[in-house]
């Protein structure tokens, strides 16, 4: 059996460290606020090299806070990304502005600056990159593109904790960015939680605010804000977690490398490609191939657990109708019937990736893959 993630053995690996904290936490009653969440910010917001950490409920609520807090004119365009969890555009929507989907990558399944300029329009205000499957976007080109169009830029961290564009980690390239710390992301909480980042004090300010009712003091609101804030159980689980981050991710890298080596030159079957640019952290393995349901399904005959991200592209989803971009020719709409998961992750030996690489490989090779 191989599983696609397996949190339990990630727990028994660090479990007296994570119970300790759970304890200390209780021990204190410091349940909502205090020195847990502020250790906690202070040490993402160093790790990420952004000046700024706002612990937020989950990585959905940061970005619908990041997004109210630039303060757009409403009904703003906001340009996202065909392939992407629901989370990015819903949060644009429950702002009362507009999604415009734009499309992807072939080759690393995110907004590129030539798909960004396609949707542009004199009512675009604002583009959000996500860092798909842990790939950072090209932001360099991008932030030039937003400069020039006069575009705020908001990243979707919440799959790239660590990914670098260029040496540099995701989350100080935009105006703000987001996390998540869903328990399956590359850095889980256990339960939810998020975060937002930004180098712009002022924003931060705003932000903290918008989350914590608009006020400044205990009972003194500037204005109506929301309940969204990180816990101190899981900001003090995260603390701990994140000390472990750098060790899984660089295992993260090294499962990618095998399945790279064992994998390429496979007729029927696309790997992403690399970018010269990039340092992924691969929260997904994300490979393409014509016989993706057949894949999947020998696989789990083999015992070995995929996934599909996203089985269906954001333009096609009902939620999305009204938009009429789901009959769109682009890349995203067209791939999702062909994008399948690996399992990669922490809880992997070298065996297992040799498992799952030599199942692969057998599909293709016995024809079943043509
Ligand atoms: C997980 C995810 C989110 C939302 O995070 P939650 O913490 O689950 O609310 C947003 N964007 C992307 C790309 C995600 O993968």
């Amino acid at each position: 059996m191989i599983k696609f993630l397996d949190l339990k053995l990630q727990y028994e690996s660090i479990k007296d460290e994570i119970d300790a904290a759970i304890r200390d936490v209780i021990a204190t009653s410091s349940f909502v606020g205090g020195p847990y969440i502020r250790t906690f910010e202070g040490e993402f917001a160093e790790w990420t090299g952004v000046e700024n950490c706002i612990g937020v409920a989950n990585g959905t609520d940061a970005l619908e806070i990041a997004i109210e807090a630039l303060d757009l004119p409403s009904g703003s365009e906001i340009i996202v990304p065909a392939n992407s969890f629901i989370a990015s555009s819903e949060a644009v929507t429950r702002n009362g502005h507009r999604v415009v989907f734009a499309d992807i990558s072939p080759e690393h399944y995110t907004l590129t600056p030539d798909t960004i300029r396609a949707k542009l329009t004199s009512a675009t205000r604002a583009v959000m990159p996500v860092h798909l499957y842990g790939h950072p976007c090209e932001m360099g080109p991008i932030l030039e593109l937003a400069s020039s169009a006069g575009l705020r830029v908001i990243e979707d961290c919440a799959q790239a904790h660590g990914a670098k564009y260029k040496g540099k980690k995701v989350g100080g390239f935009g105006d703000v960015a987001t996390f998540s710390f869903f328990p399956g992301k590359n850095l889980g909480a256990y339960g939810d939680a998020g975060a937002i980042v930004t180098n712009n004090r002022s924003l931060a300010e705003r932000m903290r605010m918008i989350a914590n009712h608009g006020r400044t003091g205990k009972y003194d609101h500037q204005f109506e804000g929301r309940s969204s804030r990180l816990d101190g159980i899981q900001a003090a689980i995260l603390s701990v977690k994140l000390r472990h981050l750098d060790k899984w991710t660089a295992k993260r890298i090294e499962v990618a490398d095998s399945y790279i080596e064992e994998l390429s030159g496979l007729a029927g079957l696309t790997l992403p490609k690399r970018q010269e640019w990039a340092v992924q952290v691969y929260h997904l393995f994300v490979v393409r191939t014509e016989k993706r349901d057949q894949l999947a399904a020998y696989l789990a005959e083999q015992g070995i657990s995929t996934g599909v991200h996203y089985p269906i592209a954001l333009p096609k989803l009902a939620a999305y109708n009204h938009l009429g971009q789901g009959q769109e020719v682009m890349f995203a709409n067209l791939a999702d019937e062909s994008l399948l998961s690996l399992p990669i992750g922490e809880h992997m030996t070298t065996d297992d990736v040799k498992l799952v690489a030599s199942a692969v490989r057998s599909f293709f090779d016995s024809k079943r893959g043509l």
